[in-house]
Order: structure tokens, then sequence, then C-alpha cells
């Protein structure tokens, strides 16, 4: 009985694997209904599941829809996913980084439902690009170029689909049993041999602290080893943006300036560095020093950005006509002092805001808006500079710059003090 079910774990108790099979499986048929599972999705995220539950969760995600098989394709095929976060663009740097280096990646991405859009929205940025790839495509398109990022066609995991959209409404997004499923699932029913997950903590992420983030990487890494993969995890923090630019097409153009070499070394350059590294040392089997190196010269002999630019054109895009928004307005410091901290969430909310994201997935997306960050967290600025581009369209919202910076003047103050006590 499914009341019985969602009684058993309100009372805190382990669900067995027939159980869960029951109740999900019966919601995505229709016999159980929202508010249902809605209670149930509730009461794990209050008192949590076992890690055997977690094994039986994932693989009835995983069976609820296809599970794709390259193994026609050679080497070592790797994957890598973030549990979300404002200015998340690494997929569009790492892949080709990877494959310039000899590895071999499928990515499947998904859609943004939320600040911003997804890495599949920031591609759609750039006219053309072709993100519906069947089975076929993809095989054919790793065995030339070593690489493909597409959507997830609607027959993986749909359970994960159903659900998700649940939890979205009923605040039960933050789980950590829920997540690890959800993301562990599609992963190994996107054919991955290896997977690498970039765990987000901050306040612009899912997962606020680090405790919540190791509890994470250890139930992912006992999902990987349950199903004979080798799963990495790296804990990355998101308290501020990832590096300057937040907003579909804006995001692609920093990325383009990671690949050639041109962008300012910022934590958007490390983290991406960091991913491509362990992506490298997996996908080659080698050791992460020769991978850390591998990565740096693709990056600086050009190889990269030329994968990249094959990435694109393979899957139909023409990167010569992407193009942000013209109407800038410029945010400028009220106060002169050090940046002392950029609020990633605000940030976001702000992009979502001028039409970067959208809440419902038939909402339109207007891939030019966005916010490019001048000034960075540690950086000096005097009253009057520029702290941020607003790229807008139809409208532009009030901003209010205590929200999103804390400027810390007191150094300033100190070096006058200091000024006149010389004088
Ligand atoms: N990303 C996912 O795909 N699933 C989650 O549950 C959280 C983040």
């Amino acid at each position: 009985m499914i009341l019985d079910i969602i009684n058993k774990k309100r009372l805190g108790k382990e669900l067995s694997y027939n159980e869960l099979y029951e109740i999900f499986n019966g919601y995505l048929d229709g016999d159980v209904a929202d508010y249902q599972m809605s209670a149930l999705l509730m009461a794990i995220c209050i008192n949590g599941m076992t890690d055997d539950e977690v094994f039986a969760l994932t693989k009835i995600f995983i069976d609820s829809g296809d599970v794709l098989e390259f193994s026609d394709i050679p080497g070592i095929k790797v994957d890598k996913h973030s549990t979300g976060g404002i200015g998340d663009k690494t997929t569009l740097v790492i892949v080709p980084i990877v494959a310039a280096c000899g590895g071999t990646v499928i990515k499947m991405s998904g859609r943004g439902l939320g600040y911003t859009g997804g890495t599949i929205d920031k591609l759609e940025s750039i006219p053309g690009y072709k993100i519906d790839l069947s089975d076929e495509d993809i095989e054919e398109q790793v065995h030339k170029i070593g690489c493909v990022v597409t959507g997830q066609t609607a027959d993986l995991v749909p359970m994960d689909k159903a659900i998700y959209s649940l939890r979205d409404v009923t605040s039960t997004v933050s789980s950590i049993p829920l997540i690890a499923s959800s993301i562990m699932s599609k992963k190994i029913a996107g054919g991955a041999d290896k997977i690498l997950i970039d765990i987000k903590v901050g306040n612009g992420a899912l997962l606020t602290n680090k405790e919540d983030a190791n509890k994470l990487s250890r139930l992912m890494k006992e999902i990987g080893k349950f199903y004979g993969k080798e799963v990495r995890t790296i804990i990355s923090d998101m308290n501020v943006p990832l590096g300057r630019c937040v907003g579909n097409a804006l995001e692609v153009l920093e990325a383009i300036d990671v690949l050639k070499g041109k962008a300012k070394k910022n934590s958007f350059y490390d983290l991406c560095i960091e991913l491509a590294t362990n992506l490298v040392s997996m996908s080659l089997e080698i050791p992460d020093d020769e991978a850390r190196n591998k990565v740096i010269n693709s990056l600086n002999d050009g190889s990269a950005y030329k994968k990249f630019l094959e990435l694109v054109k393979f899957q139909k895009g023409n990167i010569d006509k992407l193009k942000v928004s013209d109407k800038q307005y410029k945010l400028k410091s009220n106060i002169s002092g050090t940046i002392s901290r950029i609020n990633a969430l605000k940030i976001g909310k702000l992009a979502f805001s001028l039409g970067a994201g959208k809440k419902e997935i038939t909402d339109k997306i207007d891939y030019g808006v966005g916010v490019k960050l001048e000034k960075l967290v540690g950086e000096k600025v005097k009253k009057g500079d520029v702290l941020a581009t607003i790229y807008y369209n139809k409208c532009l919202p009030e901003i209010k710059i205590d929200d999103i910076y804390k400027i810390d003047w007191k150094n300033v103050l100190k070096i006058w003090f200091y000024v006149i006590i010389i004088l």
C-alpha cells in the first residue's frame, strides 16, 4: 500500500527495493498522485536514505528508460557533471581540451531551469547548434573528432524528469540522496566509462556547506563502485559567480577567451584546468601531473580552441553569428575601496530578471542578455569605476549595488589616516 510506504519513510525506516519500485514506478505510470509522491520526497528530505536505498533508487531511475552503450567507440569514455551554479560554463572549455589531448568525451547536458541557462541553452546561443543528436550521430562524431556535447534524449531516465519537476516545486531539490540518485542515474545510463562530478558549495549552489558536499561526494563514489565505474569528485566554491560572465552568449564568449589563452587567470580558469586534468587523466589512464601538462599545452598551442571550432561546426553551429545584446548599462561603484564579496545568488537573480533563464520549460530565453563583472573579488575600485556591464534587451531592472557587492572602504580610510600622520 502506497500509504504504508510513505508512513514507513515518515518514521525514518528503510524502504526495500520493492517498496521503492512500487511507489516510484506507480508515480511514473500515473497511479500515485503528485501529493503522495511529494509527501514521500519530503520524508526522504527530512529522514534521509541508507546507502542500500540510494543504490535501489538509482537502479529504478536507470531502468525507467534507455541505457546507452558505446562499446564500439575505442578508448575510455569520460563524462562530467556539475551540481549547478551561477556562471558555470566549464563544459564549453573542458570538452574540447580533453578531446585535443586525445581523450574521448561523450557529454550529455541538460537545459537549465532557474537563474541562467544550462549548458545546452548556452550552446544554443550559437545559431544553428544542433543539440538533438541520435545515437548514430553521436558515435560518428566521437569517432571523427573525439567529443560531443548533446542534449539528453527524452528516453534517458524519464523518471528523473518527472521527479525533478516535482522536487523543484516542493522544496526537496537539496536532498543529498535524491541529488545522488538523480545525477548518477543519468551519468550511468548515458554510457560513460568514468565520471567526474563537480560539487558546488555556496549561496549560489544547491548545497551551502562543505559537510553536505562531502556526504554527497562519498555517496556518488559508492554508487560508482556499485556499478563498477570510477567516479572522481571535486568540491568547488559557489559563493561568487564562476568567472566574469553570467548569461548564455556572454558565457560562450568567456569560454572562447579561455580556449584562446586570452582570459586572465581567475577562479574559472583554475577550475577548468582542474576538471580537464582529471578527465584527461581518467580517459588516458595517466598520472595527474602528466595530464595537467597536456591540458596546459593544448591551450598554449591552440589545439583546444581548434577542437572547439571543430565541435561547433560538426554540430552545425555558426560561431560568427554569436551575438550579445547591444544595449548595455554600466553599473558604477558608489564608493572607493576593495571588493570583498560578490553575491552569486543575487547576480543569478539579476541575470534571470534580464531574461537569461527560464522558470518553466516552455519559457523563451534571451540569449544575448546577462552580466559581465568588470571587477572581481580582491580588486580595488574608485568611486565611479565600472563594476559590471549589464547587457539587457527589453527592460533594465532596478539594481541595488549594495545587494550584490560588498566593498570594503576601511582600507581606504587606513591609507588616508597614514597619509595624514606622515604629513
Ligand atoms: N542536478 C541534477 O541533475 N539533479 C539533481 O538532483 C541536482 C542537480
